[in-house]
């Protein structure tokens, strides 16, 4: 089997991205802050879709996951506990020469990949940003920022534990900022100082883990499929003994085929029972489970699907960029999911005469009351079709004069570029439709009954 290639040149979606206003440069005025984006009011929607996305499948979908929302700031035993004290680090080197820094695990060569000069020998160093709480700045008030959202869950085990009575297997998610201070950073935001995660600890039963482990496996990897990534754009690379964190028995990445190569896009780790026990021998009180059913207590076992939000909305965006050629021109779109495209229907009416503006409008504050939608009433319709393909949205409504005169408006497709006219009458319920994938039945003129094939 030959090896697939990523298709999609970086470049061409940073600058997509930069002129549509998904992603900025944090900071950009004053030149930028390294590691650091800032996501724009199409990027905003992205981003909430792809968390809502998660949310939806792990914790609203389900009776064995409940959520949580922990503070980033917390006690900072909590990170000698859980290792990232003592060992949350990378290996670095500096040139001699040119004094620019690497992450050692990522160089090819034993030279410095932007003079050539030597490389200094290796030393570690610790990702976690530190900070002080209170007014007073000394060691004893030094504080982090969670390098991992992950210890959140695990010191809240027992509150959540006794306040939902759940019985095992059951599991806690949360999704929010983590902060790392990356020898390197780049490739957009594949790899930032700052981002977002999203974690679940579930906790099983020892002995049931290898199952539960692969049945995560799964999951998470139709998760992405599900959403449109294709499947050949993805891989499964189980751990080496070699490279597994302090914390695993076993790890397998879910890796997307990203411009640079194959990388990690989701991380499935079986933790076993190590933070349990280390957050119970720090803290002093007991996290084992009691096992009532079995008369038995023990520290659960627990599979971590850990995710990046940033990460996982680059996927999104590499695998919808699509180029196709469209007459003389090449016509650019993202081919996004519905439930991740930012718009998901704009309004376009084909001029701005009043009578018509007005009937428009009326036609768009009806659609918005249930559907994320744009309003557009500027430049030619062409250009304002190509500017909705070029943000991904999946459905655009044209409004003409006949539409005042026949009440039915026209709803034409990112993808196929096919257009149906539909009576404005019950044209939000068409338009859901549409865009959770039910075909529509469009029957003749005058017969103004709807029907969805797959309803
Ligand atoms: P890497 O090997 O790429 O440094 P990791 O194995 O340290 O990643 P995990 O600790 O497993 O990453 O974090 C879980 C997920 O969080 C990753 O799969 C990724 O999606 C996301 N993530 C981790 N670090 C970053 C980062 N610096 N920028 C953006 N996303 C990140």
């Amino acid at each position: 089997m030959t090896e697939p290639t990523p298709t999609v040149n970086m470049d061409k979606l940073v600058s997509l991205c930069r002129r549509r206003g998904f992603i900025f440069p944090s900071s950009e005025i004053y030149g930028g802050l390294s590691g650091c984006w800032d996501y724009g009011p199409l990027g905003v929607e992205l981003k909430r879709n792809v968390k809502e996305a998660w949310w939806q499948s792990i914790v609203q979908q389900r009776d064995d996951v409940v959520g949580l929302d922990a503070s980033i700031l917390m006690h900072p035993d909590v990170w000698r506990a859980s290792g990232h004290v003592s060992g949350f680090s990378d290996p670095l080197v500096e040139c001699k020469e040119c004094h620019l820094r690497f992450r050692d695990d990522h160089l090819e060569g034993d030279r410095c990949p932007s003079c050539g000069g030597e490389l200094m020998e290796a030393r570690l160093f610790n990702l976690m940003f530190k900070t002080s709480i209170g007014p007073v700045e000394n060691e004893a008030a030094t504080v982090f920022l969670r390098p991992e959202t992950a210890q959140g869950m695990f010191v809240n085990f027992q509150n959540v534990a006794t306040t939902t009575r759940k019985q095992l297997p059951f599991g806690i998610a949360q999704i929010g900022k983590s902060f790392r201070n990356e020898i390197t950073t780049g490739n957009f935001i594949f790899r930032s100082r700052e981002f977002e995660q999203m974690e679940m600890e579930f906790f099983v039963k020892p002995g049931s883990d290898d199952e539960w482990f692969e049945y995560w496996v799964e999951e998470r990897r139709n998760w992405y499929t599900d959403l449109g990534i294709s499947p050949e754009n993805l891989r499964l690379r189980p751990h080496g003994a070699d490279e597994l964190a302090h914390y695993a028995k076993y790890c397998s990445d879910i890796e997307y085929l990203f411009p640079m190569g194959w990388s990690e896009l989701e991380g499935i780790t079986n933790r076993a029972d190590f933070d349990l026990k280390q957050h119970t021998e720090h803290s002093g009180k007991s996290l084992e489970y009691h096992d009532d059913a079995a008369g038995e207590r023990y520290f659960p076992f627990t599979i971590e699907p850990a995710a990046g939000v940033d990460r996982a909305a680059l996927a999104f965006l590499l695998d919808a960029y699509t180029e196709e050629p469209d007459k003389d021109e090449t016509r650019v779109l993202l081919r996004l999911h519905p439930k991740l495209a930012p718009v998901k229907v704009a309004v376009l009416p084909l001029s701005r005469k009043e009578n018509l503006a007005s009937f428009a409008r009326d036609v768009h504050a009806d659609i918005r009351r249930t559907i994320t939608s744009q309003y557009d009433d500027t430049q030619s319709i062409g250009r304002r079709y190509r500017r909705q393909d070029e943000i991904g949205t999946p459905l655009c409504v044209t409004i003409d004069f006949d539409s005042m005169e026949d009440k039915r408006v026209t709803i034409r497709e990112r993808d196929t570029m096919g257009q149906i006219r539909v009576p404005v009458d019950g044209l939000s319920a068409v338009l859901a439709a549409k865009l959770a994938g039910e075909d529509i039945f469009v029957l003749p003129p005058g017969g103004e009954v709807w029907k969805n094939a797959g309803g």
